[in-house]
């Protein structure tokens, strides 16, 4: 049988979980209901109790049993009802079986004491005793197992007084035998099916509870599984820059903003120089370092809403709106600076990197980003014709024809 249905497992004879810390989570989480129904009940139970002084009085009139039967249901109606007030208010969080239990044994011993003081009503508490074993039985919450001892209590008890003190004869003993047992039966079955249910119930629950628990487990897995994947589509797996794909993607987006908005913009390509000899020298490990050193140095010298990606190889491309070629030649000098000044190992103490950047700059409303990569592309390679480490700008914004700006 499976773990978690050998938890739930109800036995057939107490109506309660066989896993004893399953049936105290199940008492926990009845508790509150449990103290309401069970305080109601038994303040009614007194009070049922209590009223039946009358009939005493019509039946005894002022005498000694009177006053003895009189004394008899006020300590019982007295304690029940404390009882009763102590659950409901100061239940506590823990379950008091022997409290709630209380009142039975006391409601079983009052009802007991009645036969002695009132031989004569016998059959009129016959009919009590059933009543009362009813309610022991369906109306006031107790496990199984306590209303049953009590109930045999109250029953063997009744049966014991009424032989003894009202003198039932043998038959007329096996008869009223026959019916309590009968009300006894009755009583425990209906409650040991109510018990079963209730259990039941509650492992339902609770399965659903856990079912649920694993959907939304599965979900959030899904989802960081999905990020992960986004990831891997849109970034580069040695820098972390968006790769190509992806930067080329949201470049076409702001460049399409900046023309709608009229505003310049600009493209970065930036080429890190005789990396090859980096690679050569200290090898290919050692070279992915720098350049992943390199893409953070590029990336930190940029503002937020610039987006730089890698192109491939040792070459970066970078998307720069609302920025005018004079903007842009500010930025990528900055950001050759920084290269120059970074700081690597101690064993590469020597090499200084360098990165030479062409810019496109543009404001015309015509311009495609293929053509703009393009023409970066082209100062690109004036600047490394050029002696490389410099930043080369060509712009159609002014009036005249694009000119190279070489900058050392
Ligand atoms: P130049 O100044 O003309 O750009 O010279 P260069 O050596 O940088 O250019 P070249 O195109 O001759 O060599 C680029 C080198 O970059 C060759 C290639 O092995 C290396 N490279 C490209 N991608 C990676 C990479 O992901 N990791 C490493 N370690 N090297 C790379
Ligand atoms: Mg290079
Ligand atoms: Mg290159």
């Amino acid at each position: 049988m499976p773990l978690q249905k050998q938890q739930y497992q109800v036995h057939g004879l107490t109506g309660q979980f066989c896993d004893a810390s399953r049936e105290l989570m199940y008492r926990r989480s009845i508790q509150e209901s449990v103290r309401r129904e069970f305080s109601l009940a038994v303040s009614v139970a007194a009070c049922v109790f209590g009223m039946f002084a009358i009939s005493d009085y019509y039946l005894l009139g002022l005498t000694r049993e009177f006053y003895l039967l009189l004394t008899m249901r006020i300590v019982v109606v007295s304690i029940c009802l404390l009882v009763a007030l102590v659950v409901r208010r100061w239940g506590g969080n823990d379950y008091r079986a022997w409290l709630h239990a209380l009142p039975l044994w006391i409601f079983a011993t009052g009802i007991i004491l009645i036969v002695p003081l009132r031989p004569e009503s016998l059959p009129t508490q016959i009919t009590a005793v059933v009543v009362a074993t009813m309610a022991f039985y369906l109306l006031i919450p107790n496990p199984l197992t306590v209303v049953t001892a009590a109930s045999l209590y109250l029953n063997i008890g009744f049966l014991v007084a009424a032989v003894l003190f009202a003198g039932l004869a043998p038959i007329a003993t096996l008869l009223v035998a026959l019916l309590l047992l009968m009300g006894s039966v009755v009583g425990f079955f209906a409650l040991l099916r109510l018990e079963c249910l209730q259990r039941k119930q509650y492992a339902m629950l609770h399965e659903e509870r856990e079912q649920n628990h694993l959907l939304h487990k599965e979900i959030a897995h899904r989802k960081s599984l999905e990020e992960q994947l986004r990831v891997v589509a849109e970034r580069d797996a040695l820098t972390s820059l968006n790769n190509r794909g992806h930067f080329i993607t949201l470049a076409k987006e702001l460049l399409q903003r900046s023309q709608s908005h009229k505003e310049p913009f600009s493209l970065f390509m930036i080429d890190v120089d005789h990396f090859k000899r980096i690679n050569d020298t200290w090898g290919h490990s050692h070279g992915d370092w720098v350049l992943t050193q390199i893409a953070e140095v590029c990336a930190e010298s940029l503002r937020p809403t610039d987006v730089i990606g890698r192109f491939g190889g040792e070459e970066f491309v970078v998307a720069l709106p609302d920025t005018s070629s004079g903007d842009a030649q500010l930025v990528a000098e900055r950001l050759k600076k920084k290269v120059a000044e970074l700081s690597l190992t101690e064993e590469m103490g020597k090499l200084r990197p360098s990165v030479t950047v062409g810019v496109a700059a543009t404001d015309s409303e015509e311009a495609d980003l293929e053509s703009l990569i393009k023409r970066a592309d082209e100062m690109l390679y004036v600047g490394k014709r050029g002696g490389r480490n410099q930043v080369v700008v060509c712009s159609d914004v002014v009036e005249a024809p694009a000119s190279p700006v070489g900058n050392k």
